[in-house]
């Protein structure tokens, strides 16, 4: 689903634009959710696409926007599975899932359309963390694998703050039971279609909480990614669907970075 490079798909818009240009709604802000500075938590809005691009370019693009230097921009493959690694800037990280940084340099990036976007925040010792995860990716253990990665530097789990941002809500998602016996029957229902609904953002919070997050930090939006216009959805798209593409970074010290309105 959210293979890295491919065409963005959708309408057209002044690809000419440089920093300062950018609109205030072209980006969902999860910033408040974690805190407020230093951190920025971002992730592009469908009104923002560009068409017959690559995604690698289209991500150029909004770094451009924002006055991300693409040295510091660290970016995960992404093939549905578990593995998280530490972010390296100006890097792609092959069959990567997740990565996670505590230098405050380097840009942590992200692409989905329909998938969870994670943002992991834990201020005391600034490590951060953005992570990709549908249904094939918690099956996976993609979030023991995340927490197991921060639990391991020595990061205290009990701290640290989530953001669940857009996802395909359950009434959506409709998946058969291949999938629905990989999750507990808390995050799933059968519907008329003899078929099942999966709930991924219950999924996500249970994974979450089982794994040591307290659910009282873990955030999520009220957005839809299939309902919602300014998403991009893969179930409502398909092959024509674009891909949002979420940044996390330190703002303080990178240069021309401007969210004007
Ligand atoms: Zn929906």
């Amino acid at each position: 689903m959210q293979s890295p490079d491919t065409h963005t798909g959708l309408s057209p818009q002044d690809a000419s634009a440089g920093p300062g240009n950018t609109r205030q709604s072209d980006w969902f802000d999860f910033t408040p959710l974690l805190g407020g500075v230093p951190v920025k938590a971002i992730l592009s809005q469908r009104n923002s696409d560009y068409q017959g691009v690559s995604l690698a370019d289209y991500r150029k693009v909004l770094a451009g926007k924002l006055g991300l230097p693409l040295q510091r921009i660290a970016v995960p493959q992404q093939v549905h599975g578990n593995r998280v690694e530490t972010a390296r800037p100006g890097h792609v990280h092959p069959e990567t899932d997740g990565l996670f940084t505590d230098d405050p340099a380097v840009i942590l990036s992200l692409q989905v359309a329909d998938c969870a976007p994670i943002f992991f925040y834990h201020r005391p010792t600034g490590f951060r963390g953005l992570v990709h995860a549908g249904w094939r990716g918690l099956a996976a253990g993609v979030l023991t694998t995340a927490t197991g990665f921060l639990r391991a530097r020595g990061v205290d789990l009990c701290q640290t703050d989530v953001v669940i941002g857009p996802t395909i809500e359950m009434a959506c998602y409709e998946v058969d039971s291949a999938v629905t016996e990989l999750f507990s029957p808390t995050v799933w229902q059968p519907n008329s279609n003899g078929r099942f609904q999966l709930d991924l953002l219950a999924a996500v919070r249970e994974q979450l909480v089982e794994a040591g997050i307290p659910g009282a930090r873990i955030n999520s939006v009220d957005v839809c990614t299939r309902c919602d216009s300014r998403c991009h959805s893969y179930r409502r798209d398909e092959e024509l669907a674009g891909r949002m593409v979420a940044f996390f970074y330190i703002d303080r010290g990178i240069e021309k970075c401007k969210m004007q309105t």
